[in-house]
Parts: structure tokens; sequence; C-alpha cells
């Protein structure tokens, strides 16, 4: 069993295309111990079943790891199951996860409460084995499926990389994050280089190839599991490096420079060498509170004109104070 003392990094962004692959993760939320005893014996064998013993605990899980389901005691002192609730709905990382409401109050009021902050369900105690786990497997399903759709919807058809709406997300995201861990974010705008020139001599199917490929050079290139990598629009792609310090992005976008070079597609019309190559824009910040992340945007785009002016297949990189 994990509890929040043993906190683990999360395995992914708040990315549904990672979501549907893990052992499901379910967060029992109860003051009582004995009531986290009884779930986690009901659960145990069939998921991750991680604990938190009160609101504040279980809102800081959910900053760190992401739940598949979340069954939540409505009776707590300090702050109850519905106040948890809409903060989790609130916030654009955690509004996705199904909360079950777990309470001995059977009044269809306080039910409809519930219901109408998100909570997808209700269940009353005591606790009736057999209801509960069913209700649990049919959320489960439900929330896998609508995992599936999202991803879909947020990843790019041609490439399949992220799309610019996961893009746009993702940014907002991880800003908040290393906010919160006090980590710099890099970002690297990649541009391919005379690709007009590419799909004229090439024909437009050759140019989609071309894509794919650079998409899936760039993705093999950033492994980790925080880092995204997205088609910002045409033949313009975007990864974001979290906790990632100018040295380091800026190596990382040399590496990929070359790592595209050397897939060696060749384009012969290009004026920088015989070979498909690309340009890239580096730019570094440090979140803080109340800065917005469009200006490390506009940082990293305006050293990808940079790099294209100094000549293209080439890195520019900035660190913004
Ligand atoms: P530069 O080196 O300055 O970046 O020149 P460029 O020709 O790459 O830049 P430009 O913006 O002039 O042209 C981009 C080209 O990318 C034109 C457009 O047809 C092509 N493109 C954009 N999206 C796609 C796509 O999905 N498939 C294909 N095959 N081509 C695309
Ligand atoms: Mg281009
Ligand atoms: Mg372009």
């Amino acid at each position: 069993m994990t509890t929040l003392k043993q906190q683990v990094p999360r395995s992914a962004a708040p990315s549904a295309l990672t979501a549907v692959q893990h052992k499901p993760m379910l967060l029992i939320v109860d003051d009582h111990i004995s009531n986290l005893q009884l779930l986690y014996g009901i659960f145990k064998n069939d998921y991750e079943v991680c604990r938190a013993s009160s609101g504040a605990e279980a809102l800081a899980f959910c900053q760190i790891r992401l739940p598949d389901l979340i069954l939540l005691d409505v009776v707590m002192p300090d702050m109850d199951g519905y106040a948890v609730c809409q903060r989790l709905k609130g916030d654009t990382l955690t509004q996705h996860i199904p909360i079950i409401f777990v309470t001995a109050k059977s009044d269809p009021v306080e039910e409809a409460r519930g219901l109408d902050m998100g909570g997808v369900d209700f269940i009353s105690k005591p606790l009736r084995i057999r209801v509960v786990q069913a209700r649990v497997r049919a959320h489960l399903s439900l929330k896998q499926q609508s995992d599936v759709l999202r991803s879909l919807a947020l990843v790019d058809a041609l490439t399949g990389v992220a799309n610019r709406r996961h893009f746009d997300t993702a940014l907002r995201a991880e800003w908040r994050r290393c906010i919160r861990a006090g980590q710099p974010m890099s970002l690297i705008f990649v541009d391919v280089d005379f690709f007009k020139r590419f799909n004229d001599h090439y024909g437009h199917p050759a140019g989609d190839a071309c894509l794919k490929a650079i998409a899936q050079v760039l993705k093999r290139g950033l492994p980790r599991s925080n880092d995204l990598v997205a088609r910002y629009g045409g033949e313009e792609f975007i990864c974001i490096l979290p906790g990632t310090a100018l040295a380091g992005a800026e190596s990382k976008a040399r590496e990929l420079e070359r790592a595209i070079r050397d897939v060696g597609i060749a384009h012969s019309t290009s004026d920088v060498c015989g070979v498909v190559t690309v340009s890239l824009g580096v730019a570094t910040a440090f979140p803080t509170r109340g800065a917005d992340p469009a200006a490390l945007l506009a940082c990293a785009d305006n050293q990808l004109y940079l790099a294209k002016q100094a000549g293209r297949g080439q890195v520019k990189s900035f660190q913004l104070v």
C-alpha cells in the first residue's frame, strides 16, 4: 500500500495519453482508521490502494499522483468531503478524477448536493462489500473510456504526439508545478528548415512522412515522463522540459538537432545541407506566481527566429531572469 508518506513522483503529466496503461489507483479518504482498513482490505488485490486520513492530505496527494478514483468520506473534521470535492473539481489537474462519496448520512438532499458538486456516486455506510466493489468497477470502467476519448482529443492525428490543445493545458499545469517545486522550466521550439521547398520538391505525402519521422525522433530524444513533445502547428514542434535548467535544455536541443540531421532524409533544395534539418529556439525561466508562461513561449519563439537568421540547422538559447 502506498500512503502519503511514501510519495513517489507522478508518473506523467496530467496526460490522458498514458492514463489507461497502469493498474488503476484508488485513493481512500477517511478520518477513521477502521474505515480505511476496511476499504483497503476490499480493494488491495485488484488495485493500487492509497490512503489519506484528512481532506488536506488527500489534496496534497493529488498534486503528486493522480488517482483513477477517489472514495471520499463526507464527514471529516477540518475539511469535509464536499470541500475536498470542490477543490479537486476546480483544478484542471484533478478535475477528471471520479469521486464517490462514502457517508453514513442517507439523506436525498445531501446526496443531490454531492452529485451537484461533481461526485459520480454516493455509497452509504455501513458498507456492503459487493455493492462497493461493483460501483468502483463500473466507475473505473467509465473513467478508462473517458480517458481514451480525452487522449484522442489531445493527440495530433498526423504525428501521434500531443496536439496544440494538450500543449496549452500542459504548459499551464507544468508551470504551476515548477512554481511549487521551485524548479526552472525550459521550452524548445523546433521548426523544419525550408520545408515549403521540401513539399514543393518531394510532394506533400513525403512532407507528411518527414513530419512523422521528426516527431518520433523528438519523442525518443525526450523519454522523461514529465517532458512533453507537441506539434505546435504546421511544421513546428514544441517541447516542455519541466525542472530543466538552461544548460541541460541547450545540450538536449543540440542532441535533437543532430539526431534529426542524422536521420538523413534527403532535402536537395535546402540551403543548409543535403538532408532535412531543423532550427531550435530554447528559453528557460524560473516560474513565479503572477508571471505568465506566455513570456517564456515568446522568448523561445524569438530564439528560433535568431537560429533561422543565423543560417538554420542550429540552436539559439536564452535565460529569462
Ligand atoms: P523556414 O526554414 O524559414 O522555416 O522555411 P519553411 O519553408 O520551412 O517555412 P514556411 O513557413 O515558409 O513553410 C512551412 C511549410 O510547411 C509550408 C506548409 O505547406 C508546410 N506544412 C505545414 N503543415 C504541413 C503538413 O501537415 N504536411 C506537410 N506536408 N506540409 C506542411
Ligand atoms: Mg520551417
Ligand atoms: Mg514555421
